[in-house]
Formats: structure tokens, sequence, C-alpha cells
């Protein structure tokens, strides 16, 4: 019934690979590896959630939930208290692709999936990514067997012009591991390997960076290619999102705040400082004095760790999630200074968002997505999407509506699939959605797909339809499942010690 005989895929996940700018960079040479295969590809722009940020995009794209199922718009969650926790990858535990899969007896390797802090017993195994910290494994001892997992260096704490730096050698370990593993298929029938460079260089907007980081993860992707021409297996490469340069912004995070329906929390003078330090490391006369972002990079580190001496009180509920340290400069991080005042239904927020002067500047270009949230909870107006030029930005800034240069996430990802049964053609329109992903991998693998995933399978991208076979499973009885293989483990476990 379930396809083991299926050739290995490979799934390459690159955080913030924008479709338009890979296009682009395919016509111009700059990634000519892969240009020498996208003819044999089928090559498509895929929707991501709105809006499209990291951790609601990746749990959507490998668990085929919808949005208003993972009941997750930005990188914090809000419990009923109106307390802000912060968002990780593990609370959806049970539901992703490598769960499903373990179920029916295939093998998988999950290589640094975005903020999945721990690693846990599934069919195959699993590698956390350094950008969370000290990389941890299951099986515990996976470093006697993949012997490139000492060389990563752990990116948490360091701020982004190094972080640039470190990515890149993380990344040339990455296709170290991918050439490792290719000799190792009987350990896996599923790979999945991510990486974030793209999304790391274009969110500081240098152009010579991001095409540097491009060029890179064109590499990686033509390493990939290789491996799965020569052994005909199956690549897939998706992203969680894109990125584009976006003329103006339009600060939710401010609007909340000068609408009163947010406070800020209180931040310590030494904090405040260290953010101005910040904003100056990322301007120009920095960039270009090595020395002078050196003792910058110092005194912020300095004034990050007493001022995180002297509030434990304040941040220790940003903490307690995971025994993690989260790195305080990351994106969406200003958000947890956010408190929310009070229930904010999206009617009231349309009718709010409608009285706001600055509007004006905007009306005919922003709308709002009704996503059916139940309840006040969550921050329904961050489903708010704009047209055009304008990009929505979710943390507090000096002003509402502003000019910028920085690139900001844009609601188009990237899917690209090739491989033995898989048609060529670039097909650059909208009707690929992020939750078709998942349904379509398990049609290929002939696995049943849980009943409540509503993607549909990506048919038109086979030579033909013999490869798939689409079949549902109710998902009580996957839960169900679940339940008894739990149960059976646990028995054996009992069974081990007696
Ligand atoms: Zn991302």
């Amino acid at each position: 019934m379930i396809n083991k005989h299926m050739q290995p895929i490979i799934i390459l996940g690159i955080d913030g690979l924008d479709p338009c700018l890979v296009k682009k960079f395919v016509e111009t040479g700059i990634m000519p590896r892969l240009r020498k295969y996208v003819k044999r590809c089928f090559f498509a722009k895929m929707l991501s959630t709105i809006p499209p940020l990291t951790i609601p995009a990746w749990a959507s794209l490998f668990t085929g939930l919808d949005q208003s199922q993972l009941q997750a718009y930005d990188m914090f969650r809000v419990n009923k208290h109106f307390n802000i926790k912060f968002l990780t990858n593990d609370i959806w535990r049970g539901e992703y692709l490598w769960d499903i899969l373990s179920l029916y007896g295939i093998k998988m390797g999950v290589l640094f999936f975005p903020f999945l802090y721990n690693p846990y017993p599934i069919n195959g195994f699993m590698i956390t990514d350094p950008v969370l910290g000290k990389i941890k494994t299951y099986p515990p001892n996976l470093h006697l067997h993949l012997s490139c997992l000492t060389e990563f260096t752990v990116l948490h704490n360091i701020l982004p012009p190094l972080m640039i730096h470190s990515s890149k050698k993380n990344l040339r370990c990455k296709m170290k591991l991918l050439n490792e593993l290719e000799h190792k298929s009987d350990g896996w029938q599923v790979l999945f390997l991510q990486d974030g460079l793209s999304d790391i260089s274009m969110h500081q907007g240098n152009l010579k960076d991001i095409i540097e980081a491009y060029s890179l993860i064109d590499e990686l992707i033509g390493n990939a290619f290789e491996i799965c021409e020569s052994n005909n297996w199956y690549l897939l490469i998706v992203s969680d999102h894109g990125l584009q340069r976006a003329k103006r912004v339009f600060s939710i995070g401010t609007y909340f705040v000068v609408k009163g329906l947010t406070k800020l929390r209180e931040i310590s003078p030494l904090t405040k400082l260290s953010l101005v330090l910040y904003q100056f490391l990322l301007s120009e006369l920095a960039k270009v004095d090595h020395k002078l972002s050196r003792i910058l990079i110092n005194l912020i580190k300095h004034l990050k760790f007493k001022s995180s001496r002297g509030s434990k009180k304040s941040t220790i509920q940003f903490y307690d999630i995971s025994s993690t340290i989260i790195p305080y400069f990351s994106v969406g991080s200003n958000f947890a200074n956010l408190w929310i005042g009070k229930i904010l239904s999206h009617d009231r927020f349309l009718h709010d968002l409608s009285n706001l002067p600055i509007m004006e500047k905007i009306r005919g270009k922003a709308y709002c997505h009704n996503d059916g949230a139940k309840d006040g909870m969550y921050l329904t107006p961050l489903t708010l999407e704009f047209r055009e030029d304008i990009q929505p930005e979710y943390l507090p800034l000096p002003k509402i509506m502003f000019r910028t240069n920085g690139f900001m996430h844009r609601k188009y990802a990237t899917f690209i699939a090739y491989g033995p049964s898989i048609k060529g053609g670039l097909k650059f329109d909208y009707s690929i959605s992020i939750i078709d992903f998942l349904p379509t991998l398990l049609a290929m693998l002939h696995v049943p797909i849980p009943d409540d995933r509503h993607g549909r399978i990506i048919t038109e991208m086979f030579k033909s339809q013999d490869v798939i076979k689409i079949q549902y499973i109710p998902k009580p009885r996957i839960s169900v499942i679940m339940k008894l293989k739990g149960l059976k483990k646990a028995l054996s476990h009992r069974q081990d010690i007696q």
C-alpha cells in the first residue's frame, strides 16, 4: 500500500527564497546551476500565509494546516490572560509530515527545521537549527554517524552583520552534510534540509550580500540537483515566503500603540541605549569601519548582559517555553514589548482602521482578510494585507507610515519540483498555496492524507497520474493510531527495564 519503493525525496527548505528574484537571478546568470536544470523543473509561485511570517509559514507547509487551524499569525501567541508567549514550532508536534510518515514506517531526516527547539523520537532522525543554540539531535548520538555535525557555528546571540559571515560557513557545512547523507540513504526515504542565509541577507538589504547569498544557495541547490540526477531521485525546493524591496511601510505595531489598543511594556534605560547603538551599528558608517562596528558589538553585548540581569523578572515570561535563550534582536522580537490592552475584534479593527487619518493616504490599497479567526484572542488585524508598494510591518516603529529601502516579507514563496516523473515548465501563476505541499507529498508516497488538511494535490506537476495515490483518512483515526503507537513504545520500554 505505502510506496516504500518510491525513489528518495530531498526537500531543500530555503527561508525567504523569493520566486521573482530566483527567476531574475536564473535569467541573469547569478544562479547558473539552477539555470542548468530549471527547464526540466516544475517552478511555481506559492501563496504563503498572511502575514507571510516564518513560523506560521513553515508550520503550514509541513503540517498542511491552514492559518485558522494553526491559530498563529506572528512570532508570538497571546494566551487568555493576555500574556504574550514566544511561538515555537514545538507546539504542533504530532501534526508534521515526519510524524505522519513515522506512523506508516517511512524514514525521514529532519535537518534544521526553523524554531523546532526540541528533537524528539521519529522514524528517522532530527537535528535542530544552530540559529537556536547548540545543535541537539535525535538520536542523541547522531554526531557519531554524521561527522560534520561538530563543525557548525552556533548562531544565537550573534548580531546580524556577523551572522551573515557565520551563516555562510554553516551553509558550506550543510553541503558537506548533504554529500555525507547521499551515501547513507538507507537511513532515510525523505530528507529535509533548511537554510536561512537568503532571509538574513535580504533583511539587511545590502544588494552585494544578497547576490552572494543567492549564489551560495545556488551551489547548495546545484549540489542537490547533481545528487538527484545521478541517483534518479526527487528534489523539491520550497520557501516559507519571499522578500521584496518596499517603498513604503505601514507599521501595524505602531498603529496599535497610537490607537491605545496596546501599550508598550517598560523598557529599561540600558536596553533603550543598546537599541540606539544597534541602529547605529546598522548604519553605513559602521559598515565600512570594522573597528567601530566591533566596538559597538561589544558594547551592545555588554549592555544586553547588564539589562537582562537587571530585569530578570519582567523578561522571564518570554524565556519559559524552552530552556534555550531567545535571541533579543531577532526579527519580531520588539513585538514582545507589546501588551494587548483589550480584546480586539475583526469588526472593531476595521472600524478603527477606517477612522485613522493616515489611512487617507493609502485608501484603496489595503484590505483585510476575513480569516475565520473564532475569537478576539489572536491578532486578527495582522491578517491585514496591502497591495502594490506598501508593506505591513509588525513591530512598533517611530512612525505609522514611512519610506524605506529595506526588504520586507512578501506573500509569494518558491516551489520547485524535479525528478523522474515531474513535468518541466515554468508555471508562474498563483494557483499553488502553501497548504498544497503536504498533501501532494503524501500522495507521492501513497500515504493517506488526514482529512482535516484542506490543500489540493498539485496534480499538474506530474507526467502521469499513476505516480500518485490520493486517499484520505479521518483525522481522529490518525490520532488513535498515534496514541497506540506511543503506547506500544512505552510498553516495549517497560519490558526493557524489567
Ligand atoms: Zn522566513
